[in-house]
């Protein structure tokens, strides 16, 4: 399924651990392009499914695209999403409208490297390493139910960690 929200269950993780320093904002940007390739594919279009997009060299050109669109368009949302939040929500739902361009580069390489990382457990037609020919030794390794499951987990982790430190922090403030 292309733009599967499960790779966000691991980026909720990072967010309640690194919270001002990783942008999910930029993370989901760069989730939605690497499987673009994938959505046309499915789409109709007479491309491979995966392909380029799904190797180091896509991902490595689609983290530098995530990072030089994703800061702006993330950053104006952002602002958008603050100005229409309810003011009884602003304190826990408030996001940083600034995202440093450390902050997006990062984001968007943890973004497009961890995507082909999962899904290299999962799909066959996988070539990481293109144009060299290497086994990917992580198919099939751990279920994909069993994945969904741990993905799905760490979402609900991680949303429950960084709400609740939001929570706390605003109360110190
Ligand atoms: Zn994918």
């Amino acid at each position: 399924m292309p733009v599967t929200p499960f790779h966000m269950g691991p980026a909720a993780l990072i967010k309640a651990a690194l919270r001002n320093k990783f942008s999910i904002s930029i993370f989901s940007f760069s989730q939605v392009l690497i499987d673009l390739q994938l959505l046309f594919a499915m789409l109709g279009a007479d491309i491979e499914l995966h392909g380029i997009s799904h190797t180091l060299i896509g991902a490595t050109f689609i983290a530098i695209i995530s990072f030089s669109l994703g800061k702006p368009i993330c950053q104006s949302l952002l602002k958008y999403w603050n100005h229409s939040l309810a003011l009884s929500a602003k304190n826990l739902l408030f996001a940083q409208e600034f995202i440093s361009w450390k902050v997006a580069i990062f984001s968007a390489f943890i973004g497009t490297y961890s995507h082909l990382l999962f899904d290299s457990f999962m799909h066959a037609d996988l070539e990481v390493f293109y144009p060299l020919q290497i086994n990917n030794p992580l198919l099939g390794l751990i279920s994909i139910s069993n994945l969904h499951i741990s993905f799905a987990i760490a979402g609900l982790v991680g949303t429950i960690i960084y709400f609740l430190s939001q929570y706390f922090i605003q109360k110190r403030n």
